[in-house]
């Protein structure tokens, strides 16, 4: 029996048996580069009889030069997928520099057929999760959002990795799905070996590896006093006091699981999600189809879309970014969705259409600044406009909300207040940009504290400043579904939780 510790605690509390995976395994991509470009030119064939831009692509991908970057960035200790984005940026930048506006043009191909190169990459990599046994605890160096596509969470009682952090996105899948995980925990996957017993213990801030009996034993009773602690819903209850209680959904079968689970809305829909692990946008029809169905499971109940919340830890393979110094105050979210503008329309577009089914309201993540809200709202009415002309149906009215997870919009919370209909507080990333310490890094897990009066403070005074106005306010960060967290956010007069 040993003992590895990690810096950040958690509520995890499990037992279970090792499946260590490396990220070689997981990104068993090298080889298949070659195959990569049989696979890519293959559908650029076929598409080149439909479209001359296929045709481009087609010579684009044909051209030595774009094997050789990538081979070069390969050589200087890039991954694969890395090396394809990086070609990317770099050889677009070189045409976006030329002085020729139909040169500049091919710069998106560039991007587009390193997209495509991406796409097939990906689906190219065997995935390592396939004969996960029930009861596993998965360990790795470190997980990603699309990693949890790949595994069978049903079969999976607890995540041990040793990067990331308690609000990591695949922390907050995992537990939405009763996984528990632990972060941080350092030289797990190399002092953890497949098969060996593991109790997952997070309070203690410690994973036991190969415990004896007597440790067992002990395990066994804490997991049965845990299972008996009030849970948030039971605290609101046993309050008197009218705050709503919402889930936090990533897919449909979420949204149905929580109506089921007898919860009053979807506080937050994350729609990224939907974004990962496809390769390329899903289509306006194929989101409209996705929040059609929420929507028509929540019925009467609060279904809370959020707009696209893509980058930092949540990357796209068929949107290469260029390299960012700093990702969590680089392009992300809104941001992107300010930017490439035609996704953005597809999603608002999509939404608008689904708001008829339902009780749909839309939020938009990560706002900063009071232009980029009336951004966000002046997109929302041109797609209003443009639905109306073609005479497609879709919502007219549909309460407008906003992310709170930036110290910006804390100090403007008031102004911010009288533009939206409500505000939803995301103290995932509030408490990183708060304590300026990485929602990802261990590090400075000791500053990364939801609970710190730094950040209690800021959601009192936003929920104060937003009811001066008449905006509700919602919390929808990790903190909503922290049982010993619910007395102290009763004492803030939010109105409702998303958990
Ligand atoms: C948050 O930041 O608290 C939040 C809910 O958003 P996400 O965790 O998806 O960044
Ligand atoms: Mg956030």
């Amino acid at each position: 029996m040993y003992v590895l510790k990690t810096p950040v605690p958690s509520e995890a509390l499990a037992i279970g048996q090792a499946f260590v995976v490396t990220r070689a395994e997981m990104q068993s991509v090298e080889v298949t580069l070659p195959e990569a470009f049989a696979q890519a030119e293959g559908q650029l064939t076929q598409l080149s009889g439909q479209h001359e831009v296929f045709a481009a692509h087609l010579e684009i991908l044909q051209d030595p030069l774009l094997q050789e970057s990538i081979e070069d960035f390969v050589s200087n200790g890039c991954d694969v997928l890395t090396a394809v984005e990086r070609t990317s940026e770099m050889l677009a930048t070189q045409f976006e520099e030329i002085d020729d506006e139909y040169l500049r043009a091919r710069a998106d191909d560039v991007r587009d057929v390193c997209r495509r190169l991406l796409a097939c990459l990906q689906c190219a990599a065997d995935n390592p999760f396939k004969h996960l046994p029930a009861g596993s605890v998965v360990v790795a160096e470190e997980l990603f959002p699309s990693d949890t596509a790949s595994i069978d969470l049903s079969k999976s009682v607890g995540f041990v990795t040793a990067k990331g952090s308690r609000t990591s996105h695949v922390c907050i899948i995992a537990r939405q799905h009763g996984i528990a995980t632990m972060v941080g925990v350092e030289g797990a996957h190399r002092f953890i070996h497949m098969g060996d017993r593991l109790i997952l213990d997070g309070k203690g801030g410690q994973v036991v590896v190969n415990p004896d009996e007597a440790t067992m034993d002990e395990y066994r009773k804490r997991m049965a006093q845990h299972q008996q602690m009030p849970s948030v819903a039971e605290q609101l209850a046993a309050s008197g006091r009218r705050v709503r209680l919402f889930a936090n959904a990533g897919c449909v079968d979420d949204v149905r699981d929580a109506v089921d689970a007898g919860f009053e809305g979807i506080g937050l829909f994350r729609t990224e999600f939907l974004f990962l692990n496809t390769k390329q946008a899903p289509s306006e029809e194929e989101q409209y189809e996705q929040y059609r169905m929420a929507a028509e499971w929540c019925g009467d109940r609060v279904l809370t879309i959020r707009t696209m919340d893509f980058g930092a830890d949540k990357p796209l393979p068929w949107l290469p970014l260029s390299v960012q110094e700093n990702p969590f105050l680089g392009l992300r979210a809104v941001r992107i969705a300010l930017k490439h503008t035609d996704l953005f329309k597809a999603q608002l577009r999509a939404i608008l259409r689904a708001a008829l089914y339902g009780n749909v309201r839309v939020m938009f993540p990560m706002i900063c600044q009071m232009d980029e809200i009336r951004q966000c709202k002046a997109l929302l009415r041109v797609c209003k406009d443009e639905l109306a002309a073609e005479g497609t149906p879709h919502a007219e009215d549909i309460r407008i909300g906003m992310m709170v997870e930036t110290p910006a919009s804390v100090m403007l919370a008031k102004e911010f207040a009288r533009e939206v209909d409500f505000f939803s507080i995301g103290t995932n990333d509030l408490t990183q940009y708060l304590m300026a310490a990485d929602r990802g890094n261990p590090d400075v897990a000791y500053l990364y504290d939801a609970m710190n009066p730094a950040v209690l403070r800021a959601i009192g005074q936003v929920t104060a400043a937003a009811h001066e106005v008449g905006c509700e306010v919602c919390l929808c960060g990790e903190l909503a579904a922290d049982a010993n967290a619910t007395q102290t956010l009763l004492q803030l007069g939010l109105d409702s939780l998303s958990v």
